[in-house]
């Protein structure tokens, strides 16, 4: 039997970046992981998809003639070979998180960990083994969500992690849910020439952003040939002769489509399954794990982070709690604004959004002032051939003080830190026009965003 100070169950983007912090502070640490080191992120989330969507438009820019200047409209796409990249990647990746572990003199087991009672791990599968330690932390992930929605079960619904093991094509694909992973396949293989149709059951997509993202993207993604169905509540799914139907209701009428295959991108679930062996009932928060502001569960000594307690299900939240966790534990605490979440989507024109949107400070009672910034005649989004793009930041109408940023533009993924930096550090619009910022770049129009609001401010 082994005696840790940390055992942590669980190798994705929580897990693997406590275990390493926690092991920089001096701890003696293990983990275990039942499948590849890196999660659903590096193997079967953010990873794979944003590698398949950069190869996807590369092709849809040649089919279609994009900015490269090339236009090969009977070119076919190879998935075998698309995949077969997305997979090196994703290797390449996982082996960097074990290399990492073990230069760092984390001990890695292989299986499945079970914690059979407050600082004990059971590990079985590959490698047995039996652990001890003062502190477990679960960083087990979550798995998509299947609703008992009829027809569900068909073969040809499919989740994300299907779809990203299969290299298949299809000539048509219905997908549930208008969200992140939604939209994000939806762009995959729209620019592969699928006949794309999203099924959103609230009035937007990306209903939990800023209304204005999900419109215009709605609007692209429509004049780009998908057909975009909202307020459309899935009823069924059954097998139809043509493929799979998919059967909605839309306030209060019914309406059907049709599709080779469905992707059910509903929402993830937090995964726990064997986690605790029978006896060990941890209070949960709906369908998570509950833990307090020092993440511990209500088993003394077991701490949660990631998707199996978080409301957000995002990589770098996991990332930030595993940091903040470990250095609460082993001694050495920081200041992390966790509350603060920059979240990105890699459709195109990319959406990043991070703090309050106009409507939520107004339901919140704080008066404020919004300022854009069109891209209409940004110089780097007219090389790109961008698409319709603007940066819309809400500011206090008082203080000046920026409290949320919400762009669609190329890039954004890169330039929505700058924005969370200046609201975890309460600047204004004055402060944020102090520097000048590069030409041509897509940031130039936040200095746009940023003048409009300075003038509504002071007017
Ligand atoms: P996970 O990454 O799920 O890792 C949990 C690990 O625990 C897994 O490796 C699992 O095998 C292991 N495990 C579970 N139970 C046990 C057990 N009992 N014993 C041993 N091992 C166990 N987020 C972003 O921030 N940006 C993105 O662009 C993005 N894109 C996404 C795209 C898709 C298609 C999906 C599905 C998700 C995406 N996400 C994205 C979300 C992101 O992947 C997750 O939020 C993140 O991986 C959560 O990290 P985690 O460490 O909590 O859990």
């Amino acid at each position: 039997m082994k005696q840790y100070d940390l055992i942590v169950i669980g190798a994705g983007p929580g897990g693997y970046v406590a275990a390493l912090r926690a092991a920089k502070l001096g701890a003696s640490v293990a983990v275990v992981e039942d499948r590849e080191p890196g999660g659903t992120c590096l193997n079967r989330g953010c990873i794979p998809t944003k590698a398949m969507l950069h190869s996807s438009q590369i092709y849809h820019d040649i089919r279609c003639g994009g900015p490269c200047g090339v236009r090969a409209e009977n070119v076919s796409i190879d998935m075998e070979a698309l995949m077969a990249r997305t997979r090196e990647i994703t290797a390449k990746l996982s082996a960097g998180v074990e290399a990492l572990l073990k230069a760092a003199k984390v001990d890695l087991f292989r299986g499945k960990g079970v914690i059979t009672a407050p600082g004990a791990v059971q590990v079985t599968g590959e490698q047995e083994a039996t652990l001890t330690a003062d502190r477990i932390l679960a960083a087990t992930g979550s798995v998509p969500a299947r609703p008992p929605i009829p027809g569900l079960e068909l073969p040809g619904v499919l989740t994300s992690d299907d779809l990203l093991r299969s290299a298949q094509l299809y000539d048509s694909l219905i997908i549930m849910g208008g969200g992140v992973i939604g939209v994000e396949f939806a762009t995959f293989y729209n620019d592969l020439g699928c006949k794309v149709t999203i099924l959103e059951g609230l009035d937007r997509l990306l209903p939990t952003m800023d209304r204005e993202l999900g419109q215009n993207l709605g609007l692209i993604m429509k004049r780009r040939g998908a057909e975009v169905v909202l307020n459309a509540m899935v009823q069924s799914v059954e097998q139809a002769e043509e493929g799979l139907r998919v059967n909605y209701d839309q306030k209060g009428k019914a309406g059907s489509v049709t599709g080779r295959a469905v992707l059910c991108a509903i929402g993830r679930k937090p995964y726990l399954d064997g986690l605790f062996a029978p006896g060990l009932a941890p209070e949960m928060d709906g369908p998570r794990l509950k833990v307090g502001a020092d993440f511990q569960t209500s088993i003394p000594g077991v701490y949660a982070i990631g998707d199996v307690s978080s409301k957000i299900q995002l990589a770098h939240v996991a990332s930030a709690q595993g940091t903040a966790c470990a250095e609460a534990l082993f001694g050495d605490p920081e200041q992390h604004d966790l509350s603060l979440v920059p979240g990105c989507v890699y459709c195109r024109p990319e959406i990043a959004a991070v703090g309050m949107t106009e409507a939520e400070a107004k339901e919140a009672g704080i008066p404020v002032k919004t300022g854009k910034g069109l891209l209409g005649s940004n110089a780097r989004n007219l090389i790109i051939d961008g698409d319709r793009s603007f940066i819309k930041l809400v500011a206090h109408a008082e203080s000046g003080e920026l409290l949320g940023a919400h762009l669609m533009c190329e890039r954004s993924s890169d330039m929505i830190s700058e924005l969370a930096q200046a609201i975890a550090n309460h600047l204004t619009a004055d402060q944020l026009l102090r520097a000048m910022r590069p030409h041509p770049t897509f940031e130039e129009s936040v200095s746009d965003a940023l003048l409009d609001l300075r003038s509504k401010l002071r007017a």
